[in-house]
């Protein structure tokens, strides 16, 4: 039983092959037509969670001549596999489902012993990071980029104040597959009928898929694109140009409670007098004047 076959020639080859992986997230049964590249195979050789054809046969992947023994095969081991038969007939036969634990290596990325605190994705994810937790829903964020991940457990970053659990900025990326890109497996994931919460592209550049996520119902963040990715989910398309910013303490309204430690952060210290200071390494993100309960940091 295949339920979806991707063969629209207005896709890329590697792109079909991305949206064939968006709707395996869904865990639906997928059949897709394309000559994909060597490094978009290789990508998605762990990343299959429903079953997931690919016709012609690629080379390195098991080939089946019956549909429902590739689809088998497909489920039982995780593993993309190559189908040459005849293209079968489609149904559908389930509701979309969708577990991030599956997900886990790339959900609970970390930034390491060495905190990149001058990062330039800092300050987007730190955004959406506090939209995303606001939401009574199961968001997922795939991204064309990340924060740098390792497998140490230092956390790499917080941002959350006040009643929130603080959590990992790194933790907003849930899907990271290069080279296949952001849009093409949002765009699967929605077509899969993923309706939890809302799907995010984030996006290198605004390619021709980026309006397709958004027709379907789900956001794209355009990097280099200068608008307020803080504006997503009132303006569904947004851009994200990095500009550093630097945050200051302003001496005269702190009242040197100790709150805005709380981040984490590596840039906001304490200091001999009380007001703690902010290094010039800050990225801008917003974390600390959050927490000040003074509007001392601006
Ligand atoms: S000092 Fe404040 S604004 Fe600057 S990076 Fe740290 S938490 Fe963000
Ligand atoms: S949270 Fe605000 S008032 Fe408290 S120490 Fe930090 S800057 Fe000062």
């Amino acid at each position: 039983m295949v339920e979806f076959i991707i063969n629209y020639s207005g896709y890329s080859e590697d792109d079909k092959l991305a949206i064939a992986v968006g709707l395996s997230m869904t865990f639906r049964q997928v059949l897709v037509e394309a000559r994909p590249s060597a490094e978009a195979l290789e990508a998605i050789k762990n990343g299959v969670w429903g079953a997931l054809l690919i016709t012609p046969c690629p080379s390195d992947l098991p080939c089946f001549k019956d549909v429902e023994d590739a689809v088998n095969y497909s489920e039982v081991y995780s593993t993309p596999v190559g189908y040459e038969g005849p293209l079968p007939k489609v149904a559908r036969r389930r509701t979309s489902t969708f577990n991030k634990h599956y997900l886990k290596p790339w959900r609970w990325a970390r930034g390491g012993e060495k905190m990149e605190v001058g990062h330039y994705l800092l300050p987007l994810m730190a955004c959406l990071y506090r939209q995303l937790k606001l939401l009574d829903a199961v968001p997922i964020v795939v991204s064309d980029v990340r924060l740098q991940p390792s497998g140490v457990s230092q956390p790499d970053y917080m941002v959350i104040p006040t009643w929130h659990i603080p959590n990992e900025v790194a933790e907003v990326v849930d899907v990271y597959m290069p080279p296949l890109k952001a849009t093409a497996i949002a765009l699967g994931i929605l077509t899969g009928g993923y309706n939890a919460g809302p799907v995010i592209a984030i996006a290198k550049t605004r390619d021709y898929l980026a309006p397709k996520v958004v027709e379907m119902g789900g956001y794209v963040v355009i990097l280099d694109e200068a608008s307020d990715p803080c504006q997503l989910f009132s303006r569904r398309i947004v851009g994200y140009s990095y500009k550093r910013r630097q945050y200051v303490v302003d001496p005269s309204l702190c009242d040197k409670c100790g709150e805005c430690l709380k981040t984490s952060c590596p840039a906001i210290t304490p200091s001999p007098l009380g007001v703690p200071q902010i290094l010039q390494t800050c990225t801008g993100c917003g974390a600390c004047a959050l927490l000040c309960t003074r509007g001392a940091i601006h």
